[in-house]
């Protein structure tokens, strides 16, 4: 019975995965992998061998009629990332969205996302929150920080190294270097850190250990007062 399972794979600790994901992903008739040099190495390593197929930012739309064509066959398919919850700052959104329009079974397993353990680490309120995932980068970028100065909730950001202070200093800008704040980096790995303080404090952080600032990065900001 033709099925679309999407699987979180981990973000960092390979253990960080459920028995369910490992049971699913033994049992489809194929994966699709944003990248399958990387999700084969993932495979590998759980003693998985499965025919894998690339589905990722640059080839979705293309490549979905084909994945169209499988489920049309009776295929199972699971769709991974390179890391965390497909979908998530990832591609699965049109995928998801044109197998529920033909009326396919999707179904997202619970399982590892960057963005969880950096809110609940951060000890910001994390009763009520939005996830803002990557700022965009030029075009777009100051109308969406200039919306988030009324924000309440608890907002969250993903970053990449190379613009994290140029975000901050825009985030203290906007919001005010007051404002609360956290940045989680390489979570679940070895040198796991997450850094806590008004804005301003987490900039001076950086600015002494600019070193650092490698990795992978979860941006956490408190909501207006
Ligand atoms: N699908 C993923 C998820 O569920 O979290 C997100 C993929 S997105 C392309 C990659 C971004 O997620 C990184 O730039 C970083 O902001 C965040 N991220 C992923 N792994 C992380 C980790 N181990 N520690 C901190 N942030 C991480």
């Amino acid at each position: 019975m033709s099925k679309l399972y999407l699987v979180p794979t981990p973000i960092g600790n390979l253990d960080d995965i459920t028995l369910r994901a490992i049971k699913v992903l033994q049992q489809v008739d194929g994966i699709l992998a944003e990248d399958t040099r990387n999700s084969g190495m993932l495979l590998k390593h759980l003693g998985i061998s499965k025919p894998l197929y690339a589905h990722h930012a640059h080839n979705e739309h293309h490549s979905t009629a084909g994945i169209i064509k499988m489920l049309k066959e009776g295929k199972t398919l699971a769709l991974v990332s390179d890391a965390g919850t497909p979908g998530i700052s990832d591609p699965g959104f049109l995928l998801v969205r044109e197998c529920l329009k033909l009326g396919f079974a999707v179904e997202c397993l619970p399982g590892p996302t960057a963005f969880v353990p950096a809110l609940v680490n951060s000890g910001l309120p994390n009763d009520r929150f939005c996830f803002e995932g990557f700022l965009p980068h030029k075009k777009g970028r100051q109308t969406r920080l200039q919306q988030l100065v009324a924000e309440e909730r608890t907002m969250i950001f993903y970053e990449s190294p190379h613009r994290l202070m140029k975000t901050l200093e825009q985030l203290a800008e906007y919001l005010g270097s007051d404002r609360q704040a956290s940045v989680a980096r390489e979570l679940t790995k070895m040198f796991e850190e997450n850094i806590r303080g008004t804005l301003l404090e987490i900039i001076a952080h950086y600015t002494a250990h600019a070193q650092t600032i490698k990795g992978e990065i979860v941006i956490v900001v408190a909501g207006k007062a």
